[in-house]
């Protein structure tokens, strides 16, 4: 079993029903949903095939929704026509939507002209075009372009450095987190969050809308990684965003950034996910480079719980070859590689039974041959203290909620079954072994780790470790 997980995003290249069984085929433990494009109607249509086809493959696949946040963007332009940006030309950037042309473009955000001023730079279509900035009056700025290059429509726009008025949840935001809801995603990622505030404005959103989805936090901006450790404590999972991060840093920090956030993140018990770039070669090559594969791995040792791809299985040209070939790196590093550092265990939280069952079950399978430790969990809150602890040996986390085992899907080393599961040890042990021995995930014979956690100490059919053989 793999224990580092895989997230795909779905787009273009992969959005069809053959091209979902084969990412999913191939290894693909959560489908991410990019709002950054598209509408609620195609989204909806491909919540859809996502979840037959994990059907389909009897596999627990988690949909992420990835909320646009406040990303600013260039307009439209004239006849739709890319535009030609020459190094030395001059270039006004207005406030609304006037159409592109000639010297001129337009940004629908009101903040930027207000936020910036003479010498600042501005990183366009994902770096690739640089202005600097000669003056701004408030709503119109005047650009030299540095950096030329071809400009499309839409394209994004960066602001390294520069504090801007932006809420990490924009109205655009609300309205679809509340249409993800209701499709019922998943887990739910905020993109360019700046404070704990974001995190708890999302949280409070998800609340009036009677969820209680996971939130990830998305780490892309500089002011970020100055509140890390707030940011953290009030999200479900953090995300490292390479792409945006990359951008509104010099490029040269961001590998220091991922180790950071990785670390922090880890000790603080919160999944990471790595994103971004992770094999670009491959959305045109049928390879990827020595270097991708060095970084994949690489995260690997470093203890991330998922690893995310992006353009790769949405836009490229052989989606599921990825996801195939990441899946290989994934193992090899895990077979090879890892040497499981290992994070701080009993006493860090003072009186905690619940961790104590936790890491008393780990102790158990280490020192004895158990081949899985099994969670029997209704929430999910023994599998997720368990994955945190990073046992030798799969978690496999058994559930009676479907919605419960969809969640669990990224979490390191937790292989999810929806099941029947039950309140008392004996009964619970029989129901599970026959299960989990019937879909192959260990042999008759095999003997395993039972553990069930719950927070009342009083509930005495629900606090436990067994080891029993099937
Ligand atoms: P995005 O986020 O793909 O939504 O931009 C990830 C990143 O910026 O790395
Ligand atoms: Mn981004």
């Amino acid at each position: 079993m793999r224990q580092t997980k895989i997230i795909a995003t779905v787009g273009p290249a992969s959005d069809t029903d053959d091209t979902l069984d084969a990412l999913i085929a191939a290894g693909t433990d959560i489908v991410r949903l990019n709002f950054s494009h598209g509408t609620h109607e195609s989204h909806a249509a491909t919540f859809a095939r996502v979840r037959a086809a994990a059907k389909r493959a009897d596999r627990e696949v988690a949909i992420l929704q990835d909320l646009g946040g406040p990303k600013i963007r260039t307009g439209r332009l004239e006849g739709g026509r890319p535009l030609r940006l020459e190094a030395g030309s001059e270039l006004r950037i207005v406030t609304g939507d006037a159409l592109g042309r000639e010297g001129l473009i337009s940004t629908a955000f009101e903040g930027l002209a207000r936020g910036v001023g003479a010498g600042d730079h501005l990183l366009l279509a994902d770096g690739t075009i640089e202005l600097e900035v000669l003056e701004s009056d408030g709503r119109e700025i005047l650009t030299r372009v540095v950096e030329g290059g071809m400009l499309g429509e839409h394209k994004g726009i960066n602001a390294p450095g520069v504090p801007l008025p932006t809420s990490a949840v924009t109205l655009k935001d609300m309205e679809d987190l509340q249409f993800g809801l209701s499709l019922g995603v998943d887990l739910v990622a905020l993109s360019f969050v700046q404070t704990a505030d974001d995190m708890r404005r999302a949280r409070q959103i998800v609340h009036e809308n009677d969820g209680d989805v996971p939130l990830i936090a998305k780490i892309e901006r500089p002011q970020a990684l100055d509140q890390l450790d707030d940011i953290l404590a009030c999200s479900d999972m953090v995300m490292i965003a390479r792409g945006d991060l990359g951008l509104e840093l010099p490029l040269q920090k961001v590998p220091l950034a991922q180790k950071t956030i990785t670390r922090r993140a880890r000790s603080l018990k919160v999944p990471v996910i790595l994103a971004t770039q992770v094999l670009e070669s491959m959305t045109v090559e049928g390879r990827p480079t020595r270097a991708e594969v060095s970084d994949a791995a690489n995260a690997v040792e470093d203890g991330v719980d998922a690893i995310m791809l992006s353009g790769e299985t949405a836009t490229g040209a052989h989606p599921a070859r990825v996801v195939q070939t990441l899946d290989a790196i994934i193992r090899e590093a895990e077979a090879t590689l890892t040497t499981r550092s290992p994070l701080p265990r009993v006493g860090s939280n003072g009186h905690d039974h619940t961790q104590a069952i936790c890491e008393a079950a780990v102790a158990l399978a280490e020192r004895s041959n158990a081949r899985a430790i099994v969670a029997v969990t209704r929430g999910g809150s023994t599998a997720r203290r368990l994955s945190a602890l990073r046992p030798r040996v799969p978690i496999i986390a058994t559930t009676d909620r479907d919605d419960t085992a969809r969640r669990l899907s990224p979490y390191w080393g937790v292989m999810p079954i929806c099941t029947d599961i039950a309140e008392n040890v004996s009964a619970a042990g029989l129901l599970i072994g026959q299960q989990i021995v019937r879909r192959r995930l260990v042999h008759a014979g095999d003997s395993v780790v039972l553990v069930s956690i719950n927070p009342d100490l009083a509930n005495n059919n629900s606090n436990y470790i067994k080891i029993q053989q099937l």
